[in-house]
C-alpha cells in the first residue's frame, strides 16, 4: 500500500496557517462545520439513491455518530453519507471550493483580533478542524465502491497531506481529530452534547453519542469515573427545523439554521415560516439577510432557495422558486406535491412551482412591508405612514423606453392559497420588531438591497403596486433615502399635480442641476433618482396612487396651478420678444437640438438641456452609451 504526498492549493495553505496560528477565539465552531458536512453527505446519498437505491448497500440508516477517546486524545465524527473516493478526497480536501470560504479570506485584514472574530461568523468548513487538532485523519468510502477502495487522508495542517488506499467496510466518512493539548476539554460528553444542542439541533439527521454512566471506584478510596454504556443515543431533535411547530422554535434556532443554509454568519434581518395549503401544498422558510453578498450584481448569481420534496433534499439554488429581483432571499421550500425526481427543466414547466414562486414573492413582500411599517411606527422616518390600501399604480405602457415584460409572470392564474399561519406571522414579526426596537431594519434592508428590489417594477407586473410602496428615495429636501411616494404625496403643495423626480449619477449632481431651480424657488420637493437602475425601473411606473410621475428633465414642465398668472404672462411676452433669437438658435442648433424654447423653469442659469416628453432621458442615454449601444 503506497502513501502519496500532495501539496495543498496555495490558498488552503494560507488559510491553514491562519487557522492554526491565530484563530482561537471561537474554537467550538469546528463541530458545527463537521456536522454540517456530515449532514450534506447524507443529503447527497439520499438524493443519489433515488435513482440508484443499491447505494444504501446493507446500511439503510443515515446518521452521524460523535465519539471521543480521552486516553488517545481523539474526537471522531462519523457519518453514513455519500463518502469520498480517493480522487474526491484529494480534490475536495485539498482545495477551497466554497465561496463562503473565499469570501472569508477576502475579508481578512491581517489584524488578528478582527480576523479571529470573522472565523466565528464564516467558519472555514472542513479546515476548522485544525483549530482544535494538530492532525486530522479522514477515512472514507464512497457509496457504491467496494470496501477495498476506501481512502485515508491525513494532514498536520501544514503545507501538505497524505493519501493512501485502505479497506473500509462502512460506507461514509470518519473525521478523526487528534486534539491539541489546549483543546482536550472537547473530549467530554457533556461539552459535546451542549455544542450539538447549540449548533446542530435543527439538523434533520440523528446525531448520536454513546451513552455514559457513572461508575463508583471498585475498591475503597479509588475514584469513580464515567464509563461508556455501548448504547448509542440520539442527542439532537433530529427533525428538520421547518417541520416543527413555529411556537417550538426559538429565535436562536431560526438564526442558527440561517447560518447553516446561507453560509452567512451575520444574523438575518427577518424570517418567516409558513405552511401553505391549497391546491399546492408546501412549507416555506424565508430569510432576509442583513447584508448583500459580494456577487449580488453578478448576472449569474444563484438564487438562495433550497428545494426539498417531502423532507428529501433535492437541490440548492432553485432559481425557479423566487423571482430574480428577490435573488438575495435565502431559505427552504419543502413541497408535498413535486415528484422526487424533479429536474431543473421540469421545474420550469411546473404549475406547482409557479404557485410556490408566487407564494414566496407575496411572503417576501409582506415581510418587507412589516419591516417598513415597524420603521415608520418607530418614527425614524419623518413622514406619515403610507396609505397602504389606497395606493394604485398605473402600468407603464406605450412608453418609449424598452419594457421587456417577463411573460411568465403574467396571466398566471393565482392559486387559491390558504395560509394557516398568515395572521400570527405578521403580528409576530411586528411585535418582535417593536420589542427589539430594531427600527432601523428597513433602512438596512434598503441600503443593501433597495437597488435590486427596484428591478421588480419591470419584472413583476402583478406586484408592481406593492413594490412601488416599498421604494425609498432621497429628495431635494431630505438627505437620506427614506422618502416613499406616499410620504412625498402627503407633503405635496396645494395644486401640485405630479410627483416630480430627477435622475442623475449622484445626489450632488441632482441637487445642483439647473433643472431643479424653479422647483427649489417654489418650494416643491423633487425626488432624486441616483441608482443606475432607476431610469429603467421608473419607465414601468407612470403614476402612484393616481398621481402621475413626472421627470423634471423631460419636456415642458407644467406646474399648473402652482405657476402664477403674472409669471405666465411674463413668459409669454418674453417668448414674443425673443422669437427672432429663438429662430436663429433653432437654425444654428438644428443638428443638435430638436427644439429651442423659452422657459420659466430656470431661475439662475441662462439655459438648460431637456429631453422631449417621450424621449429617452439623458441619464438613460448615457447608460446605453456606456453599454456600447
Ligand atoms: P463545503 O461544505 O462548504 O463544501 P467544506 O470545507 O466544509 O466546504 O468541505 C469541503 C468538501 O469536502 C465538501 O464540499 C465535500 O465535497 C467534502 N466533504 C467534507 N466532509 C465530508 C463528508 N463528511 N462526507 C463527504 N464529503 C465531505
Ligand atoms: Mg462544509
Amino acid at each position: 500500500m503506497s502513501t502519496q504526498k500532495h501539496a495543498f492549493q496555495a490558498e488552503v495553505a494560507q488559510l491553514l496557517h491562519l487557522v492554526t496560528h491565530s484563530l482561537y477565539s471561537n474554537p467550538e465552531i469546528f463541530l458545527r462545520e463537521l456536522i454540517s458536512n456530515a449532514s450534506d453527505a447524507c443529503d447527497k446519498l439520499r438524493f443519489e439513491a433515488l435513482a440508484n437505491p443499491s447505494l444504501y448497500g446493507d446500511q439503510p440508516e443515515l446518521e452521524v455518530r460523535i465519539s471521543f477517546d480521552k486516553a488517545a486524545k481523539t474526537l471522531t465524527v462519523t457519518d453514513t453519507g455519500i463518502g469520498m473516493s480517493e480522487a474526491e478526497a484529494i480534490a475536495h480536501l485539498g482545495t477551497i471550493a466554497k465561496s463562503g470560504t473565499k469570501e472569508f479570506m477576502s475579508k481578512l485584514s491581517g489584524d488578528q483580533k478582527a480576523d479571529s472574530q470573522l472565523i466565528g461568523q464564516f467558519g472555514v468548513g472542513f479546515y476548522s478542524g485544525f483549530i482544535v487538532a494538530d492532525k486530522i485523519t479522514v477515512e472514507s468510502r464512497r457509496a457504491g465502491l467496494p470496501a477495498s477502495e476506501g481512502v485515508r487522508w491525513t494532514s498536520k495542517g501544514d503545507g501538505d497531506f497524505e493519501v493512501e488506499t485502505i479497506t473500509r467496510e462502512a460506507r461514509g466518512t470518519s473525521v478523526i481529530l487528534h486534539l491539541r493539548e489546549d483543546a482536550l476539554d472537547f473530549a467530554d460528553g457533556w461539552r459535546l452534547k451542549e455544542l450539538i444542542n447549540k449548533y446542530s439541533d435543527h439538523i434533520s439527521l440523528p446525531i448520536k453519542m454513546e451513552g455514559e454512566k457513572w461508575e463508583e471506584g471498585k475498591e475503597e478510596g479509588q475514584p469513580g469515573q464515567m464509563v461508556k454504556t455501548g448504547e448509542w443515543e440520539t442527542v439532537n431533535q433530529a427533525n428538520a427545523l421547518w417541520t416543527r411547530p413555529k411556537k417550538d422554535i426559538t429565535d436562536q434556532q431560526f438564526k442558527d439554521f440561517y447560518q447553516q443554509i446561507a453560509h452567512d454568519w451575520e444574523p438575518p434581518l427577518a424570517w418567516s415560516l409558513n405552511r401553505v395549503e391549497g391546491s399546492t401544498e408546501y412549507t416555506q422558510l424565508l430569510y432576509v439577510p442583513s447584508h448583500a453578498p459580494m456577487d449580488l450584481w453578478d448576472r449569474d448569481k444563484k438564487a438562495g432557495i433550497k428545494l426539498y420534496v417531502k423532507r428529501v433534499f433535492i437541490m440548492d439554488d432553485a432559481e425557479q422558486l423566487i423571482p430574480r429581483y428577490l435573488r438575495f432571499i435565502k431559505g427552504v421550500v419543502d413541497s408535498a406535491d413535486l415528484p422526487l425526481n424533479v429536474s431543473r427543466e421540469l421545474l420550469q414547466e411546473s404549475r406547482d412551482v409557479r404557485a410556490i414562486r408566487d407564494g414566496n414573492t407575496r411572503r417576501v413582500l409582506s415581510m418587507l412591508e412589516d419591516m417598513a411599517k415597524a420603521q415608520d411606527t418607530a418614527g425614524t422616518a419623518a413622514a406619515t405612514e403610507a396609505p397602504a390600501s389606497e395606493g394604485k399604480i398605473d402600468v407603464g405602457s406605450g412608453d418609449s423606453t424598452p419594457a421587456p415584460e417577463p411573460t411568465e409572470l403574467q396571466g398566471d392564474a393565482v392559486t387559491d392559497v390558504v395560509d394557516k399561519n398568515d395572521a400570527p406571522t405578521a403580528a409576530d414579526a411586528a411585535a418582535k420588531f417593536a420589542e427589539d426596537n430594531e427600527s432601523g431594519k428597513y433602512a438596512t434592508f434598503w441600503r443593501e438591497f433597495g437597488a435590486v428590489l427596484k428591478e421588480g417594477l419591470g419584472e413583476d407586473t402583478a406586484n408592481r403596486e406593492r413594490i412601488a410602496k416599498l421604494l425609498r428615495y432621497a429628495s431635494s429636501t431630505v438627505d437620506t433615502e427614506t422618502v416613499s411616494f406616499a410620504d412625498y404625496k402627503a407633503r405635496m403643495k396645494e395644486g401640485q399635480k405630479a410627483i416630480y423626480y430627477i435622475t442623475a449619477d449622484t445626489a450632488a449632481a441632482a441637487r445642483n442641476s439647473p433643472q431643479l431651480e424653479l422647483f427649489k424657488k417654489k418650494g416643491i420637493e423633487v425626488l432624486l433618482m441616483t441608482d443606475r437602475v432607476d431610469e429603467w425601473a421608473l419607465s414601468f411606473l407612470r403614476e402612484f396612487d393616481g398621481t402621475p410621475l413626472q421627470s423634471v428633465a423631460k419636456g415642458a414642465v407644467d406646474l399648473g396651478d402652482l405657476q402664477d398668472e403674472a409669471e405666465k404672462k411674463a413668459a409669454e411676452a418674453a417668448a414674443e420678444t425673443v422669437k427672432p433669437l429663438l429662430e436663429k438658435l433653432k437654425d444654428v442648433l438644428k443638428n443638435e437640438a430638436e427644439d429651442v424654447r423659452v422657459t420659466t423653469r430656470l431661475v439662475d442659469s441662462p439655459a438648460c438641456l431637456v429631453v422631449k416628453d417621450a424621449g429617452m432621458s439623458m441619464q438613460l442615454a448615457r447608460m446605453l452609451k456606456q453599454a456600447g449601444q
